[in-house]
């Protein structure tokens, strides 16, 4: 699974529960076991960072911090956080230090808020359930994702593919490629695979795997 939590973790709200005012939960609420602090997850820039309204600290995501995923039209939402640690611009890649989790804007115990749009607009709502993994149940469980090879998605990763959430995923291999990032695993990508493959004694087949992320994720 992919969180923004380094360390455990658990679900206190799940994707699309319907909420009391007949309006549905667009992303994963989490609260940090112990730990606080919230990663980025993937290559991106920073959008937007700080309140949401400066002079109505209780409404929306508080303080929040908006994020491109890579060049795709992706957008990641961190809301309601206690302290931010970037800035408009900022370029970010996984494991990069965002903020620690909060109860700033409408929120009545601290937890972060995780979203994902499409278009950066309000109706542009997609699962995050989906793109990350992380069972969409609300409790006591505790879970911990595994930074360094889970951010490339659950499966392989090999030409051609796009859509959701399999854009995020090759947005994530060409990030740690350094090539462009839109998300679309065509020929240029698979190339990156391969070169990358050879120089690390990887057998050169342009199929993302187990080995090949292992490989790729020591790169950040
Ligand atoms: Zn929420």
């Amino acid at each position: 699974m992919i969180s923004p939590y380094k360390n455990t973790f658990r679900v206190s709200q799940a994707y699309r529960h319907l909420r009391s005012d007949g309006t549905y939960h667009q992303g994963y609420d989490l609260v940090g076991i112990g730990d606080k602090h919230i990663y980025s997850p993937v290559y991106g820039t920073v959008i937007r960072a700080g309140w949401e309204c400066a002079t109505l600290p209780k409404k929306g995501f508080g303080q929040r911090v908006v994020l491109r995923v890579g060049c795709t039209n992706y957008y990641m939402y961190f809301g309601h956080l206690s302290q931010i640690n970037v800035a408009a611009g900022q370029k970010l890649k996984p494991g990069d230090l965002i903020g620690v989790e909060g109860s700033t804007g409408h929120s009545t115990g601290s937890h972060l808020h995780w979203e994902i749009r499409i278009n950066d607009i309000k109706t542009g709502y997609v699962s995050v359930y989906h793109y990350a993994g992380i069972p969409n149940m609300p409790g006591s469980a505790a879970y911990t994702s595994n930074w360094a090879a889970e951010i490339f998605g659950p499966g392989n990763l090999k030409k051609p593919t796009s859509g959701y959430p399999q854009r995020l995923y090759n947005s994530a291999l060409q990030g740690a490629l350094g090539i462009n990032q839109d998300g679309v695993f065509g020929a240029n990508t698979e190339k990156a695979v391969k070169e990358f493959q050879t120089a690390h004694g990887l057998t050169a087949d342009g199929i993302v795997g187990t080995q090949t992320k292992a490989a790729l994720s020591k790169l950040f």
